[in-house]
């Protein structure tokens, strides 16, 4: 049995679950590998789709040494794992999907998604520790699904694990961050972050017209696009780690370092709110 807060967004997950279920495997389209833009640069193959993966690399690294900064922030102990994950995996992105794009196949595309399930792993972990009182193990799980969910793809050719994955963030974080009442800051980074994302899946669905249209492919514009949605992750992290925490019991007025919000710890959840 579920605990009472895993109920909702556990309901939620099953019915697309059954969904899919119901609809049978979905393979992946026979000419996924053929992107509009597949001009070189300086030699580079597939330039614009390689080197949009950049923006990656950069928030990834950034948010890595927030997470690094973090280390003696109690207020984030129970996250802190779960965001190194997240930008650990945004690194890997970088060059997954780089060495994906030089010469697009199957077997290349592996290590391109690969590091994407593992950064929906680590966005829904952080989610489920800050409000769900998951467990640590939760981190570990979550892995293991985005690791299973990838190599199901490899051995099967059936996308569903995979793109219950990709969905589960879009899905889940809304509702619990509502659910729970989260604070504003929390509610629109990870909103903006989704809506990037989702513009993103957008112009990656148009690739050749929008490459007909504006000379830059959708895929293209959609690294961009998501890297701006990870970007409002690595954003509110880097406001978590200039709080300060405060007592709730504390009598003197609450101070802020640098204008970033202060928080006080949630008793019941362990769980930031914000004040000010
Ligand atoms: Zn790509």
């Amino acid at each position: 049995m579920f605990a009472r807060p895993y109920i909702l967004p556990a309901s939620l997950l099953a019915l697309i679950a059954l969904a899919m279920a119901v609809a049978g495997p979905i393979p992946q389209l026979t000419d996924y590998h053929a992107f509009a833009d597949q001009r070189a640069l300086a030699g580079l193959a597939n330039a614009a789709d390689v080197l949009s993966n950049l923006g990656f690399l950069a928030v990834g690294a950034y948010g890595l040494l927030l997470v690094q900064r973090a280390r003696t922030l109690r207020h984030l102990d129970d996250v802190r794992f779960s965001y190194g994950l997240f930008f650990a995996a945004l690194v890997a992105t970088a060059f997954g999907s780089s060495w994906y794009h030089l010469a697009p196949d199957d077997t290349r595309l592996l290590f391109d998604r690969l590091p994407i399930a593992l950064a929906c792993a680590g966005l829904l972990a952080v989610t489920a520790r800050r409000h769900l009182d998951a467990p640590r193990c939760i981190n570990g799980l979550l892995v293991a699904f985005a690791v299973g969910s990838v190599s199901w793809w490899g051995l099967t050719e059936d996308l569903r694990p995979y793109l219950l994955l990709q969905i589960a963030p879009l899905v889940v974080i809304p509702v619990v961050l509502v659910a729970n009442r989260a604070p504003k800051a929390e509610l629109e980074a990870f909103g903006c972050a989704i809506g990037w994302y989702v513009l993103a899946k957008v112009f990656e669905m148009a690739d050749h017209s929008v490459f007909d249209v504006l000379g830059v492919s959708g895929h293209t514009i959609k690294h961009v696009l998501a890297t701006a949605g990870t970007l409002c992750i690595a954003r509110y992290l880097s406001a978590q780690v200039g709080t300060v925490v405060i007592p709730a019991h504390a009598g003197t007025p609450a101070e802020s370092s640098g204008g970033a919000n202060v928080y006080v710890r949630d008793a019941r959840h362990g769980s930031p709110r914000a004040r000010g």
